[in-house]
C-alpha cells in the first residue's frame, strides 16, 4: 500500500498587523533612537541638506567611517549652496579615504542642481529629487521621508534584514527585494514615516544584528515569525557566494632628491575617477608580471618591495608590486604626471588603496 509522506509544515509566517507594527517600534525609537551627527532632535527640524550629505556618505559605508568626513564637510561647507560654490576638486580630496568617488563627483553636481535650478533649496517630493545626479529610489525615499516627513517606503540593508526575519522570506537575495520593499510598504504609516524608517533602520543596526539578533529586547519579537521560529538568525536567505575575480598590476613610486613624488590624475570617469595616483600599470586578471618595467614612467634603478598592495574593490580583488626608484633632482615629470612634495601628499585626494602605497614605500 502506498503510503504518504508529509513534509514537516512550516510555521505560518502571517504579516505582522500594520499599525501595531509601526506604533511598537515608533514607542520603541522614542526611548531608544541612536544620537547621530546628521539627525535632528525630537523637537528640531531636520535639515534636508544634512540629512542628504549623510545619505550620500552612508551608502556603502559604516556609520563610524562617515562621522568624521560628515562633520569636516559641514564645518567647510555649511549648506549646499557653499558645497555647490567650492571647485570638484576640493571636494574630492576631502573625501579621499571615503571610497566610492563617484559619489562625490555627484554629491558636487547635485549641489551645483539645487542650487541653479531650485534656490538653494532640496525640492521634497521622491519624484524630484530622483531627477538629481547620484539620488537614486533609496536616498530620494530617505530624503523625502526623514527631511519632508512624506509617507515614503525606506528600504536599506538593515531594513531588509528586519523584514527579511519578520516575514521568514525564503526567496534568496537580491531576488527577494522586489518582496522585502512590499513588505515594507505594508507597514509604513502615514504618520512619522521619517521616524519610522529611521527606527527601521535603528532596529537593524542595534538589536536585529546579523549575527545575534537580540530578540528577548526587540519591540517586534511578538510579531516576528523568525523569533518564533527560532531561526532568524538564517534570514535574509543568501545565493551561493561567487569568487570575487582577481586582477594584478603594478605601481611605481618614484622618489626625487629633493622629496617630491610622482604622481598623475586618473581620468575624470570611471573606477577612482579624477582622483590622484602613483603612476602604474593597467590592472588586469593576466598581468604580465615579467614586464612590469616595460611601463615604468621613467627609467631608474627600480626596486620591487616584498610587500604587495592588497586591496578588494566591490567587483574584483587587485594585488600590486610595489616599485620604488629614487631619480636626481633636475628630472622632469613626464606628460600628464607631476611631482608633488611627500610632505603634501596628504592634500592630494589619493584613494586608499594608494595610500596603501604611500606605506610600503615608507617602510
Ligand atoms: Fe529581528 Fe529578533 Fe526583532 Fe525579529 S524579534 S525583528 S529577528 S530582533
Amino acid at each position: 500500500m502506498l503510503t504518504r509522506t508529509r513534509k514537516a509544515a512550516k510555521p505560518k509566517d502571517k504579516a505582522p498587523p500594520p499599525e501595531t507594527c509601526a506604533s511598537l517600534l515608533l514607542a520603541w525609537y522614542d526611548r531608544h533612537r541612536r544620537a547621530l551627527p546628521w539627525r535632528a532632535l525630537p523637537a528640531q527640524t531636520p535639515d534636508p541638506y544634512a540629512v542628504w550629505l549623510s545619505e550620500i556618505m552612508l551608502q556603502q559605508t559604516t556609520v563610524t567611517a562617515v562621522k568624521p568626513y560628515y562633520e569636516a564637510f559641514l564645518a567647510k561647507w555649511p549648506d549646499v549652496r557653499a558645497l555647490a560654490a567650492a571647485p570638484v576638486e576640493d571636494i574630492m580630496r576631502a573625501w579621499a579615504g571615503l571610497g566610492y568617488y563617484s559619489r562625490a563627483r555627484n554629491l558636487h553636481a547635485c549641489a551645483k542642481a539645487v542650487s541653479a535650478e531650485y534656490g538653494g533649496i532640496f525640492p521634497s517630493s521622491e519624484e524630484a529629487l530622483r531627477k538629481l545626479p547620484g539620488i537614486g529610489p533609496y536616498t530620494a525615499a530617505a530624503i523625502a521621508a526623514i527631511a519632508f516627513g512624506q509617507r515614503a517606503v525606506v528600504v536599506d540593508g538593515n531594513v531588509e534584514r528586519v523584514v527579511a526575519r519578520l516575514w521568514r522570506i525564503d526567496t534568496p537575495m537580491p531576488a527577494a527585494k522586489t518582496q522585502m520593499r512590499a513588505r515594507a510598504a505594508d507597514i509604513t504609516p502615514q504618520q512619522r514615516a521619517g521616524d519610522f524608517a529611521q527606527a527601521m533602520m535603528d532596529l537593524g543596526a542595534t538589536l536585529c544584528s546579523p549575527k545575534n539578533p537580540a530578540c528577548s529586547l526587540c519591540p517586534l519579537n511578538a510579531l516576528c515569525a523568525g523569533f518564533k521560529a527560532g531561526d532568524a538568525a538564517t534570514y535574509p536567505r543568501r545565493a551561493a557566494k561567487t569568487e570575487r575575480p582577481q586582477r594584478s598590476g603594478a605601481v611605481f613610486y618614484l622618489r626625487r632628491a629633493d622629496g617630491h613624488v610622482l604622481v598623475r590624475t586618473r581620468p575624470p570617469r570611471g573606477l577612482l575617477g579624477g582622483m590622484t595616483e602613483f603612476p602604474g600599470t593597467a590592472w588586469s586578471a593576466d598581468f604580465d608580471h615579467q614586464h612590469a618595467l616595460n611601463h615604468a614612467p621613467v627609467k631608474a634603478m627600480w626596486k620591487k618591495q616584498m610587500r604587495q598592495v592588497e586591496h578588494v574593490f566591490t567587483h574584483f580583488a587587485l594585488k600590486l608590486d610595489v616599485y620604488l626608484a629614487q631619480v636626481k633632482e633636475s628630472t622632469k615629470a613626464p606628460e600628464g604626471a607631476r611631482f608633488v612634495h611627500e610632505s603634501a601628499l596628504d592634500d592630494e585626494a589619493l584613494p586608499s588603496v594608494m595610500r596603501k602605497v604611500q606605506e610600503i614605500a615608507a617602510l
